[in-house]
């Protein structure tokens, strides 16, 4: 065996000579004393090992210190941090969905820094309720008869299904039988909540007089799920919601329609396609509608359920709801959200989803020229970049098969022959997601595209890309 290099040992300085040097105070000062002791005694064991393992490495403080402090700086990042969605997917479930309008971030952020009136009366002078904040305001915009608010829409199905059939039969049709991804299927939600799920029709057809077969005295209500990430296509028939209703209602039981994503403004006054409004489902004779409060309407995470004044005031008194409460911050988003819908002639400009989702392509098509030879630059020659013509996708299930056109960057890497090519490529998206910001593109036949949809921030994504490393 080799002798131990102890003369390389003997240069290893000490964690206090460590700590002592230039540089070390502002560390400390950054960083705290703890972390930069406990990093320094981290760097110095993994050196010991490998001078053990007959390695010379550079144990001058100056190079020491470098790497504790980058090793800080990687470790006190935040986990969840800002990306660029350029996927050209608007409601990214990955991505965190809806962006927020600044009028919700400047109350969230307003309720956050200090205490609020959360539950308390400011005219009474005394205990409040923390969903009087929402409630009021759902109905008003949504002309229901009352509403209350949970987590997300996941939340609010099973707070329904719990409260209005625990212990007792849900018909559903086949077709309806959704997965929304995330272990959320409706099947499991079902027996989670307590209730029998009575499956009707076939998953292409379902007709009325299979709901009513399946209407027995162990029924409890009749759901409607909306197929948010699918469509089935062909010979295909699907019972009216009003036909639903009236049946339940002839039963005497409530008719529950789980929109998903449920849009509060008319989709098609903005030259995008119809998605069903919690309005049409309540027109339509459903006794309580649910949605998510970051999907379309987009606000932030939230579950919103609206209805039947009897049928909410039960849904309210069940002990799961305090379970499914929402925060400080979501109360805030969401009542600052809600409230730019009282001005639907301003709504487009001021609401970061439906912007993105109206934005005509030829206004990316300019962010596109725009950025397009920062992006160019940061390559290196390494690949050619095209301003092309893409389609965009609404995203979180609204809609499948509709795309919107839009507009973006294909890069194309030059070395993209077959050896390897997917593996460059993949190193080519890499580094775009190592950058700062972390940029997230999608591929498509081997080249990395960025729709541009999304982006409102070209200064920023452009002033980072210099730092753009190619490790290709
Ligand atoms: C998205 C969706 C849900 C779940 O909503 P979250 O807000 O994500 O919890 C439930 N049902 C349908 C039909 C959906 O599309």
């Amino acid at each position: 065996m080799q002798k131990k290099p102890q003369s390389e040992f003997a240069k290893l300085p000490s964690v206090d000579r460590m700590l002592t040097s230039d540089g070390a105070p502002s560390l400390v000062a950054e960083f705290g004393h703890a972390a930069v002791v406990k990093t320094t005694r981290e760097l110095l064991s993994e050196i010991r090992s490998a001078i053990r393992d007959c390695a010379t490495p550079d144990v001058t403080t100056t190079t020491l210190l470098a790497e504790i402090s980058s090793r800080l700086a990687t470790s006190d990042m935040p986990s969840l941090r800002p990306v660029f969605n350029l996927t050209g997917t608007v409601l990214h479930t990955n991505l965190g969905r809806a962006f927020l309008p600044h009028e919700a971030i400047a109350e969230v952020s307003a309720v956050a820094r200090g205490a609020s009136n959360l539950e308390y009366d400011l005219a009474a002078g005394q205990r409040g309720d923390r969903d009087s904040h929402l409630d009021d305001l759902v109905c008003e915009i949504i002309g229901a008869e009352a509403a209350t608010v949970v987590n997300n829409n996941a939340a609010a199905v099973m707070l329904v299904l719990n409260t209005l059939a625990v212990g007792k039969e849900v018909p559903v049709s086949r077709g309806e039988l959704v997965e929304i991804g995330g272990s959320f299927r409706i099947p499991d939600i079902m027996a989670r909540s307590g209730c029998r799920l009575a499956e009707v029709g076939t998953t292409n057809r379902t007709h009325l007089k299979d709901f009513a077969s399946a209407i027995g005295p162990e029924t409890a209500m009749v759901m409607k799920v909306h197929t948010s990430n699918y469509i089935i296509q062909g010979f295909t028939k699907e019972v009216p919601e009003s036909e639903i209703a009236d049946l339940c209602h002839e039963h005497e039981l409530p008719f529950v329609n789980d929109l998903g994503s449920g849009t509060l403004a008319n989709l098609e006054d903005y030259g995008l396609p119809h998605e069903p409004t919690p309005m049409d489902a309540l027109k339509n004779g459903a006794d309580v509608v649910t949605f998510s409060g970051d999907k379309l309407l987009g606000g932030p995470q939230a579950g919103l359920i609206v209805g039947r004044k009897d049928l909410i005031a039960r849904i309210k008194s069940n002990p799961m709801k305090r379970a499914l409460r929402c925060d400080k911050m979501t109360i805030a988003a969401l009542s600052a959200v809600l409230r730019l819908y009282r001005d639907p002639a301003r709504l487009a400009e001021r609401l970061p989803v439906l912007k993105s989702l109206a934005r005509p392509a030829n206004e990316i098509k300019e962010v596109a020229q725009e950025v397009m030879p920062a992006c160019h630059k940061a390559l290196q020659g390494l690949a050619e970049v095209d301003v092309v013509d893409c389609e965009s996708e609404i995203g979180s299930g609204a809609l499948p098969t509709r795309t919107i056109p839009s507009c973006g960057l294909a890069i194309k890497l030059h070395n993209n022959g077959k050896s390897g090519s997917g593996t460059q490529l993949n190193k080519l998206v890499e580094s775009f997601r190592a950058l700062p910001t972390p940029v997230i593109g999608r591929i498509q036949d081997d080249t990395l595209i960025f729709d541009l949809r999304c982006l409102n921030d070209e200064t920023a994504f452009i002033a980072q890309l210099e730092k753009l490393e190619l490790k290709l």
